[in-house]
């Protein structure tokens, strides 16, 4: 039987859930365990797909297909596993299906109403999530308070009631601030936390606390007395240098210990923390450090830049950086600076690399281009994402290719479109159909021999890796479709997409020619080859992909292309 740990917020959002919800996964994992995690996220829409990533940061995809919340990247960088989108459980999601079955009659005329019928299916969904894990995690969205979690909250108390208290963990985080005119630490809204929680007949076992610095033993002593727990279910969580080390914090206070003690388990297995430890003893104290430059189009939000847009290409530099022992230092370069005065493509000097993320729309594009065209030429490292391997191409096709008029369809009307919408998506688009609706997921590779590319999913070990998780997918028709025919059995990647546009095939032959490399392509069942890496050849490293690799980069087990990339960044 599964058993459940429940994870919600006080306070006030923003203070590292997903984080601490990824590490109590981790550590119970550690301790030989099963585990899963769900993220619950109260809003209407029914994934995040359709959200601006200045909304709610950087949509994250699954291998499935699923747009969601960047919480799922938290969880499949600590837990080295991928989750399914089927742990992202919204209230459009619920109410959809609620409806759905309504219109078809299946409620057999019946009133249908807030409860039983809406806890009913978000029991349902969590269940369906969980199976086959000894322990579920579900973190969720929002903070205590919000009118849209309560009906999760309801449906969890819900579910305690039905398997019992010794089989459903509750676990409060919140925050708690240290004003700056007193610069002492303030234990109320976390009192308040606790109460609101209270109004859904919800105790919490354990509060983990959140703040600048660790939480003394006065105000541990209020919260237990507050919240009529013991103090040892206190946990302080101070704010950290990388997010890495907060599993190993916890270990400390012996929070996985203590909460498997609740949920009346014994470990399985002494964890080993060693390889981990390693590798944030890296993050924390590298060697050497590299500077890395992320060229894209940046939005402000009121007076904060949003880096969260980004998150992942973040992380997987961090760990690529970590595997090799290099310190990577990012910096957000805005590409509209290099299209307001040309002369500002020389910022890039500074960096020892330059990456292009996945991007949407006309905006920046020119700039972009620019910033290829200066590593390209000044023989910088350069990683293009998504976007970035379109514009790499763009660039290569006006500026070696001299085709005058390259450009992506998505930039500019053009009589040269060297990266196109791919046919399947113009109807979409005619239709306004926008949800869910991109080349989403995972999608197989075949790599060329003898390329830059394939040698670093060798080197990595990916490529046995994919080749063992493709074995496996074969006996699954859905998601034959997704591996595409292979042509062969060798050399083959999985890597997770999200885009509409695509390399046009009719361009493949004169870029070939002069000299642009397409290391790996994905066949369709029509035959048709989309490209899905370029490479060029006398450059330090020069590769771009149609995918994006940074949804499968974990502490660890690095991204192959990042890990390439970073490694040639060191060498500059
Ligand atoms: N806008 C491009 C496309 O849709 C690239 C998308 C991306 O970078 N994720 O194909």
């Amino acid at each position: 039987m599964t058993k459940y740990i429940v994870v919600a917020g006080g306070v006030m959002s923003g203070v590292g859930k997903g984080v601490t919800t990824a590490s109590i996964a981790r550590i119970l994992s550690e301790h030989g365990f099963k585990v899963t995690t769900i993220k619950i996220d109260p809003y209407i829409n029914y994934d995040a797909g359709t959200l601006r990533p200045t909304e709610h940061g950087e949509v994250w995809v699954t291998d499935d297909g699923g747009e969601i919340d960047q919480d799922l990247g938290n969880y499949e960088r600590f837990l080295d596993v991928d989750v399914p989108k089927i742990n992202n459980i919204t209230t459009g999601q619920v109410y959809k299906t609620i409806i759905d079955k309504e219109r078809k009659g299946g409620y057999l005329g019946k009133t249908v109403q807030f409860i039983p019928h809406v806890p009913d299916e978000i029991k349902r969904r969590i269940t369906e999530a969980s199976k086959g894990y000894d322990i579920s995690i579900v973190e969720i969205g929002g903070t205590i308070g919000d009118y849209e979690n309560i009906p999760f909250l309801f449906a969890m108390k819900s579910m305690e009631r039905e398997l019992g208290k010794d089989n459903v963990v509750y676990v409060l985080i919140t925050y708690l601030p240290i004003p700056s005119h007193i610069e002492e630490m303030k234990t109320k809204p976390t009192q308040q936390a606790i109460r609101l929680l209270g109004e859904t007949g919800i105790i919490p076992d354990f509060i983990v606390c959140r703040a600048k610095k660790p939480l003394d033993k006065i105000r541990k002593q209020k919260i237990e007395t507050y919240a009529n727990i013991p103090s040892e279910h206190v946990i302080s969580e101070p704010d950290i240098d990388t997010i890495y080390s907060i599993p190993l914090d916890l270990e400390k206070e012996q929070l996985g210990i203590k909460i498997l003690k609740e949920l009346k388990l014994k470990p399985k297995k002494e964890p080993n923390w060693s390889e981990w430890k390693k590798l944030v003893g890296r993050i924390k104290q590298p060697k050497k450090t590299v500077k890395v430059a992320i060229v894209g189009k940046y939005v402000e939000i009121g007076d904060y830049d949003l880096a969260d847009s980004y998150v992942s290409v973040n992380q997987a530099l961090i760990h690529a950086g970590a595997s090799l022992d290099l310190g990577v230092e990012i910096h957000w370069v805005d590409s509209k600076r290099f299209e307001d005065n040309s002369k500002n493509i020389d910022v890039l000097k500074n960096y020892d690399g330059i990456i292009v993320p996945g991007g949407f729309g006309a905006s920046g594009v020119e700039g972009k281009i620019k910033a290829a065209n200066y590593a390209r030429l000044n023989k910088v490292p350069y990683l293009g994402l998504c976007y970035g391997l379109q514009l790499a191409v763009v660039e290569f096709a006006r500026n070696v290719c001299s085709i005058k008029n390259a450009n992506t369809a998505e930039n500019a009307k053009t009589n040269a479109p060297v990266i196109d919408i791919l046919p399947t998506q113009k109807e979409l688009m005619e239709k306004s159909q926008y949800g869910g609706t991109m080349r989403l997921g995972a999608y197989a590779a075949v790599l060329k021999e003898k390329t830059q590319v394939l040698k670093l999913y060798r080197e990595t070990g990916r490529l046995k890796e994919d080749g063992e998780k493709i074995e496996k997918l074969k006996k699954d028709k859905e998601q034959q479709f997704r591996l595409g025919i292979l042509d062969h059995n060798k050399n083959i990647v999985l890597e997770r997409h999200r885009h509409r546009y695509e390399v046009n095939p009719k361009y493949i032959d004169i870029l070939e020619k002069n000299g642009l490399i397409f290391s790996g392509y994905h066949l369709r069942e029509d035959k048709t080859k989309l490209m899905e890496y370029i490479e060029l050849k006398n450059h330090p490293f020069f590769v771009g992909t149609q995918a994006h690799p940074e949804f499968k980069s974990r502490l660890g087990n690095p991204s192959p292309l990042f890990y390439g990339f970073v490694n040639a960044c060191g060498k500059r």
